[in-house]
């Protein structure tokens, strides 16, 4: 795998070659010398060829040394710039970007929620060392033996057995070498009504803190989710709901109480034929925010029947079709359409 040799000057390539380097070793801007050689050398023990029998090993770690190279170049020239240079820089953490799932309550009131952030924390086992100490001394796994390691083009005295080439110190098994371990914080986060699934919440300096240590941290992206709710779901900011109404308050018409995440709602519903419909209310979906108009309720009517008729619904049921056939079939037009074309004339 051949590489060209580094251009010496910060052309487009090498910027955008630095900025792959920074995301293949995991370092950000602000990394110095030390941390670049100290994320190559974690990233090292898993990748070398001699530790890592995987086939793409041995063409990643070339990659590794190539990158690690690339950004102590990039560092000694950034170095030989700040003394020609009065202007002091701050660095600043990165973003970070997470989904949260919020209640529709939360979405329609707004309010506050929990939202739990997973940070990777220095490794309580090793303090961050990415290794401990073993009863034996061994052979260093790192420069195996040698004492030195080549990173790029260049050999490096070996850091995990200070040039020894044996060790007592073995790898961490809480953080696997790597010094870091994932922590969850519960972060309190104050959501605004009218959200939607989609949207996304900036939240200032919750973000990574800047690699240096110094300087103030990113910011945190919430992109939101809808928690899924058994009896609410949204169409854009409309909230819908389904609820089984008797079919003979969709016949003959009365009140219909539906509840929403703001309270309950009364539906007056009008006489008409007993099958499913739409209700809707507008304004009672998900509440205005931004240029966003607020969106409505709707209410899916399911018509419900009597399962377990009692002998006076029995009586009333006669009663009710003898009315009907006496009005005529006007009030049942496909029975008449039916009766005209498969009975009459036969
Ligand atoms: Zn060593
Ligand atoms: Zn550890």
């Amino acid at each position: 795998m051949a590489r060209g040799r580094i251009g010496r000057s910060h052309t487009g390539d090498s910027l955008v070659r630095t900025a792959e380097a920074r995301k293949l070793l995991g370092v950000d801007a602000a990394a110095t010398p030390e941390a670049i050689k100290k994320a190559f050398r974690h990233l090292a023990m898993l990748w070398h060829p001699d530790r890592n029998p995987a086939p793409e090993a041995g063409e990643f770690f070339a990659r590794l040394s190539t990158a690690c190279e690339h950004l102590l170049e990039s560092a000694a020239r950034a170095t030989a710039a700040a003394h020609a240079s009065t202007r002091k820089t701050t660095s600043r953490g990165e973003d970070r970007h997470q989904d949260t799932e919020l209640d529709i309550e939360h979405i329609c009131l707004g309010g506050q929620a929990e939202v739990a952030l997973k940070t990777s924390a220095e490794c309580t086992v090793c303090s961050g060392e990415g290794f401990i100490a073993s009863t034996s001394s061994q052979l260093c796994p790192h420069c195996q033996g040698s004492g030195r390691v080549r990173i790029g083009r260049e050999l490096f005295r070996c850091e995990d057995c200070d040039g020894r080439g044996y060790t007592r110190r073995v790898r961490c098994p809480n953080c696997n070498g790597s010094g870091k371990q994932i922590d969850t914080r519960m972060l309190a986060v104050t959501v605004p009504p009218g959200v939607l699934p989609g949207d996304e919440l900036r939240l200032l300096g919750e973000g990574f803190a800047p690699e240096s240590g110094k300087g103030r941290p990113g910011d945190l992206h919430l992109r939101i989710k809808l928690r899924p709710h058994p009896l609410y779901t949204l169409e854009g900011s409309d909230l819908v709901l389904e609820r089984p109404v008797s079919a003979f308050v969709l016949l003959g018409g009365g009140t219909v109480t539906v509840p929403s995440p703001g309270g309950l709602h009364h539906l007056e519903l009008k006489p008409g034929p007993a099958v499913a419909r739409e209700q809707v209310i507008a304004g009672a979906g998900v509440p205005a925010r931004g240029t966003r108009a607020a969106g409505k309720l709707r209410v899916r009517l399911t018509p419900v029947l009597p399962s377990a008729p009692t002998p006076a619904l029995i009586e009333l049921y006669h009663a009710l079709q003898t009315e009907v056939e006496r009005v005529g079939h006007n009030s049942l037009p496909e029975i008449a359409a039916w009766e005209k074309r498969w009975l009459l004339g036969k």
